[in-house]
Order: structure tokens, then sequence, then C-alpha cells
């Protein structure tokens, strides 16, 4: 009997319930309200089909597979000349499916060539003001000549291959195809002009100082193999100069011979130290090697003021450093350098932050780069994998900061007298913990910068957070006065500025980093944040970081696609997050939710008037209507003072009835006994769609935080009624009370409204 009346009640309420969403559908027919466009459906055209390469998991395929590239290299440095002189060869392995006709190499070199077209393509028109040096640079200078001059390109015999170079590409011809499985070993030698780094900006070059000596940091310095994958086939897109780089992996044998007074170091292992270290610096290094809290000089600022005082030596050295599987090579050479380093322990092994500056970087980097280096290998080492080589480097260079293989450039330099900011200090640390953070992305999970920029540099700016705040913590002086490391970018409140920005000057970040605006916010700010809000509100720590460690582990040294990320994070923690991706990835939709009223409800055993609208529209006869639990709003027309704060099985005989006949004695007493019903409806006129976390804040002084998973949207899209039953009298609602969503305006956040003073103060900010 019972159960008939149930099934009864059910099905009206369910008919109900769909005449009522007919009737708004007939009235307000939105396209943006259809299946096709609602936010939470699958991803699956956005998406590559997954195959034997890359499978559906995230993780690579069965037949996954990534080219090879070795490389020998003798390099020469003529300081004088700033010139430098390579000759390489070059072991490349063909380990995919497909018969090779050429290869592709890149010569980024050329973005410097006269004929360069970067500059070609900058439509900005005539710039309104300009630094002198911008200036000359634009309209009095020749173009500076620093492309590559490919001397030679020979086979393994000696005779020349042919080759067409197309810009920044080089297209080599193989005398026969290159079949699956097999290698080809080539040579090329080549010169080029390097540049004044500080003067024309670009990721490598030299600094000039007054008393006439150099500080180079090279990069890029060698023609060096493109990828060739399963995605992309021969990546061989073109460098303008923003969008970084893709690399096979390898290894290195490279010799660079310099002036014999200049300090050097690279990416790999010196396998000469003996050789280029003075016997006082040997025992230094020995020492720092034994060193686990305070950085060990080993060539000191007086030494390098000593050299710098003196002309140039004219007999050279050849330092060799060799890296056994990494994908590029950068090194550092000047006799204006100060070196000290300091053993760290990850993962069981000893591991050496090192840091290398010309004494304008004193006081500030004897103090803290190394010290940086080692919370960044710590950090990272927690968040993805332990870090798998045997050092880790800080140069300090001016206005730079760039990645390499266990070494980086990087900013931060004090005044001439010594004293600096905390904008130049924390600028300095945080460039540090970001440019070694590089280690972990692209350089070991090495996914294709050229065309997804930020899966290097979002990744990394979110790891680059929690290191930061993990510097503050473990370095407390490193943040005198403060309560925490002043992070620039993580917290969600820090990205509102960009995300209710003008719409026509920001791009999703699925966008290759050549064709965005607001570069920084793009590739940046936004990924790094996004992924800071999915860990800290929308999976939780610790399903966030499994997911994240996984994807770090299964592409640790493989080149992975943004899909992979997306499936990974999804696979190993058992959330659909493809509306996640969808909003932050896909768009350029920001977060606006705020509160559009609040209701009170009480329970009433009279019949209200939604029951009797139904009844006339489908014309029920009052003998079929069971007894309800009628909810009456507060002012409506079924109301009355009488109503207010009933205990419902009271007021409902057939509610007390109904418990009476389910339950024991002890189930009733254990259950709960609200009197005070709410209803609140909760708009967003943004587009992007976030969880609701909405706190509530009783009449005794109590408050309680609910959150609300994202999909309460998934039916719709713009408004959500949320009920809320409660024993006390709910005095205040916020939404998002830590400002943990990235809500661009909180001013219709605060239930009953914030006052207007408060408004006052949020127009003036
Ligand atoms: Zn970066």
């Amino acid at each position: 009997m019972k159960a008939i009346k149930l099934l009864f009640i059910s099905m009206m309420l369910v008919s109900y319930g769909s005449f009522a969403q007919e009737k708004e559908a007939k009235e307000e027919p939105k396209a943006e309200e259809h299946a096709n466009i609602n936010k939470f459906r699958q991803l699956y055209q956005e998406f590559s089909t997954p195959n034997q390469y890359r499978s559906a998991s995230g993780a690579p395929g069965p037949q996954y597979y990534q080219q090879r590239a070795d490389y020998e290299m003798d390099i020469r440095l003529d300081d004088e000349n700033h010139h430098i002189y390579g000759y390489e060869t070059i072991t490349y392995t063909n380990n995919s499916p497909d018969v090779l006709d050429y290869l592709w190499v890149q010569l980024d070199q050329n973005m410097r060539a006269k004929d360069s077209k970067t500059p070609l393509i900058e439509g900005g028109g005539v710039q309104p003001f300009m630094q002198p040096s911008g200036f000359a640079g634009e309209y009095l200078s020749e173009p500076f000549d620093g492309g590559f001059n490919i001397l030679k390109v020979l086979d393994k015999s000696g005779n020349p291959l042919k080759y067409m170079i197309n810009n920044t590409m080089m297209r080599v011809e193989l005398p026969s195809k290159l079949k699956t499985g097999k290698e080809f070993e080539f040579d090329i030698e080549w010169d080029y002009n390097i540049n004044n780094h500080v003067e024309g900006r670009g990721r490598s070059g030299y600094e000039q100082f007054p008393d006439g000596h150099r500080a180079y940091v090279i990069a890029q310095f060698y023609p060096r193999m493109a990828v060739y994958n399963d995605v992309e086939g021969w990546q061989n897109s073109q460098f303008y100069g923003r969008d970084e780089f893709a690399l096979p992996f390898g290894t290195f044998e490279v010799n660079i011979t310099v002036p014999a007074d200049h300090w050097l170091d690279g990416t790999g292992k010196l396998t000469n130290r003996k050789d280029v270290y003075s016997k006082t610096e040997l025992a230094r290094y020995e020492q720092a090697q034994k060193s686990f809290e305070n950085p060990v000089v080993i060539r000191t600022q007086q030494e390098a003021e000593k050299l710098a005082m003196m002309p140039g030596s004219k007999s050279t050295k050849t330092w060799k450093l060799k890296a056994d599987y990494v994908r590029d090579f950068g090194w550092t050479s000047s006799r204006r350098y100060v070196a000290d380093a300091m053993a760290v322990k990850v993962g069981g092994k000893d591991i050496m932050a090192v840091s290398i500056y010309p004494p304008e970087g004193n006081p500030l980097w004897e103090q803290w780069s190394t010290k940086a280096v080692a919370q960044t290998l710590k950090s990272y080492s927690r968040m993805t994998f332990d870090y798998p080589y045997h050092k880790a480097i800080s140069v300090h260079a001016k206005n730079q900061g760039m990645e390499y293989p266990m070494i980086c450039w990087n900013y931060g330099r004090p005044d001439a007298d010594g004293n600096y900011s905390d904008r130049v200090k924390f600028g300095m640390i945080s460039v540090i913990i970001h440019e070694v953070g590089h280690n972990y992305f692209p350089m070991i999970v090495n996914s294709d910068e050229r065309q997804w920029t930020w899966m290097d540099e979002g990744l990394n700016t979110f790891v680059q957070y929690v290191a930061e705040q993990d510097m503050g913590e473990n370095y407390p002086a490193s943040i005198e006065g403060l309560d925490a490391y002043p992070s620039r970018r993580g917290p969600a409140a820090k990205i509102v500025p960009y995300m209710a920005g003008d719409q026509r000057y920001i791009a999703p970040i699925m966008s290759k980093g050549l064709n965005t605006y607001q570069f920084g916010s793009n590739a940046y700010g936004k990924p790094g944040t996004a992924l800071n809000i999915l860990r800290e509100t929308v999976m939780g720590r610790e399903l966030f970081d499994y997911s994240f460690r996984t994807y770090s582990q299964r592409w640790m040294f493989k080149h992975p696609t943004p899909e992979d990320f997306f499936r990974t994070m999804e696979d190993a923690s058992a959330m659909d997050l493809d509306w996640f991706w969808r909003g932050w990835f896909y768009t350029t939709q920001f977060n606006d939710m705020g509160i559009e009223s609040v209701d009170k409800y009480y329970v009433s055993s009279e019949k209200n008037q939604a029951m009797k609208d139904l009844q006339k529209q489908r014309n029920i006869d009052d003998s079929r209507i069971p007894q309800m639990v009628y909810m009456v709003k507060e002012g409506s027309e079924d109301y009355n003072e009488s109503l207010k704060g009933q205990e419902p099985s009271e007021v409902v005989g057939e509610l007390k009835s109904y418990l009476m006949d389910n339950f024991t004695a002890s189930e009733r007493a254990a259950m709960k006994s609200p009197k005070f019903f709410y209803e609140i409806k909760v708009v967003k006129p943004g587009g992007l769609v976030m969880p609701i976390i909405i706190e509530y804040t009783y009449a005794d002084g109590t408050s309680e935080t609910v959150t609300h998973p994202a999909e309460i949207w998934r039916l719709n899209d713009k408004e959500v009624g949320l009920s809320k039953a409660s024993t006390k009298e709910i005095v205040k609602i916020v939404i998002d009370p830590k400002l943990e969503t990235a809500d661009v305006d909180t001013s219709n956040n605060t239930w009953p409204a914030a006052a207007e003073v408060s408004k006052f103060d949020q127009m003036k900010k």
C-alpha cells in the first residue's frame, strides 16, 4: 500500500519537473543550452583518438617510440672577437616505424641572421616611445649578423651531403632511405658571431663588462636535430624567437676550448676536472661535496676580481663534458666568475647544487642562489620524481631567465653599491626556482615547447609556487618579516585581473605561444593557477598529487602531448575533469558567481499554491492527493507566522507516522531536527564552470562550509538553487569565502548584500 502511494507521488513529481523544464525551454529556446555545447560533454571532439602509441589512459602505448640523437662536438670560443667555432658528429637513430628520406635540423641562430623573418612578422607599427637601445637597434644600426655559417655537411666517409636551409630549419638529404631501427651518422661544421644578449635580448650570448671582459651564456649554439614523432611527423615549425624548442634525447660528448683563465660549466659530467681546476679549487670542490647546509666557494670573488683586472689569458684550456641522456646542451664561460656549490640529498643520492656569478651578483648570489637550487630539487622531486642528474647549476646573467639540462641563466642583480630591494631578491629566488624547475618540465618530461608553451611553463609555474612556499618555510631567513613567500603566481585571486580583462586580447591556453596575447598570463599564470585550483579546490591534494606524479613518471624521458596529461590526471584519480580542461584550457571564459536570492521556507500540512496549480493543470481531484509535506516560502500567500520554527513531524502527522512505522526509537533519536529551510539561488553570469564553495554562518556565531562540485551546473549553466536545512537560523552566507575560484566579481558573493562602503572600497581597488 505504502509502496503504491510512494510510486504515485514520485511519478507525479517527475512529470511536474519535466513539465516545468519544458515550459522554460519553450519560453527561452537558447541555442547555448543545447546539449551539443553542454559544458560537461566529453572532450572526444577535441582529443585525438588513442592508438597503439598513446593509450586512452594517458600512458605511453605499447608501440610508443621516440627517436634518438647522439652528439660529439668540438667547440672553440674566440673571446676577443666573440665568435664561436663548432664541429659536430650526429648519430641519428630512427626508432619510428616510418622510413625517412631526409632529416630536419634546427638552426635557431638563424633567427639572428641578416635575412631573418622575425622582424618582418611584427605588425605593431611605430612604437610611441622607445629606450635608446631599442631605437638604435630598430632604426640606426645595421642588422646584427648572427646566423649560422654552415661550412660543411658531410657523411661518415667525408662526402658532402645535400642540404637546403629554409630560415631556421635545415633539411639534410639522406643518401639512402633510413629504415626502422637504423642509424645515420653525419658531420656539420659551423661558426657564428655571438650576440650581446643584454643589448639585443635573446636566450644566449654575452654580457660586456666595463673592464673589457665578457661573460658568456651559450645555448642553441649547435645545429640541433628536430623531433620526429607520431603526432607531428617532423616538428619543423620555424623559430621566430618566442616558442621554444622540441628536441630528441641523446648522449652528448662536448669538448669546449676557452681562454685558460675562464671558469666554465655546462650540461653533463665534467670528465677532466683535474685538468681544468687548480689544486685549491679541487680541494674546495671536494669540501662542497660534503657540505649539506651551506655552499662552499670554489672560485672566490677576490680571485675573479683579480683576473678581471688583468688582460685575458692567451693560452687555452679544453673542458670536457659528457651527458648521458639529455635533450639539449648549454654552457657558460667567463674569467669573471665566482662559483660555489653544496650537496643536496634527493632520493638517497647526493646532488650538487651549484651557482656561478660575476662579482656584480653579490652579496645576493652567494647568499641565496645555491640554497634556492637546493630547495627546488627537494620540492620538485617530491612533486614528481627524484632528480636524475648529478648536478643543477644556476648562472647569473643579466636580465636572463632561461633553462637547459642541468644549467640555467637567471636575473637578479643588486645595485652597484650592493644594495637590493625585496623585489630584486624575491625576483631572483623565484626565477632560480623556475629555471632550475625546468629540468623537470620540459628537460625530462620532454613536451613540445614549440607547439604547447603551457605544457612546460604552466606545469612548471605551478610547481614553482609549491617550491616557493617551501622555500619560505625551510629557509625562514629568506622571508624575514613576512608570513610566507610572496609568490607572484599561483593563488587564484592573482589571475583575476587577467581573466576579467578585455576578451579581444585573451587566447585559450590551448594556443601556440606565437599566436597568443599576454603571453605570460596565457602560458604561465593561467595554467599554473588552474593546476593550483585543481589541486586545492577541485581534486584535493591527495588525489591531485598522486595523479600529477603519475603523469610525471609516465612521461619521464619521453614526449607527452596535452591529451596525455589530461587523460592521466583523470585515469589516476577517478575524476571526470573534461569540464575543467574545457573551461580553463580550451576557452577564455571566466568565473563569476553571485547570490541572487535567499528564501526561508517552513513546513506546513496545508496544501500550497504549487500543488493547487498542478491539480488545476493536470485535472487531478483532491481524493488522489495523499498527505504531503508542504514547503511554504516566508512572505508567500501560503505563509503565516505560526509556521515559523516548527518541528516538521509535529506539523505533518503523516510524516510522524511514517517515521514511527519505518524507524526504531534509537534511529529516530539519531535523526536531525531541522526547523529552518533555505533556498539559495546562485547565479553564474561568468561562463566558466566551477564548484560552489558556500559558507553559512549561524545565529550562534558558528559557521560551516559546503562545497558543491562543479557538476551542480550540468543542467543549468546560468542559475541553480541550493536547499539547506538547519536547526539554527542562518545570518550570513558567503560564496568562495577564501577566494579559491578566481571569481572576477566578489561584490555579489555575500548575503545579506555587503554594505555600500565595501563596494566603494572595491571600486577604488
Ligand atoms: Zn619558464
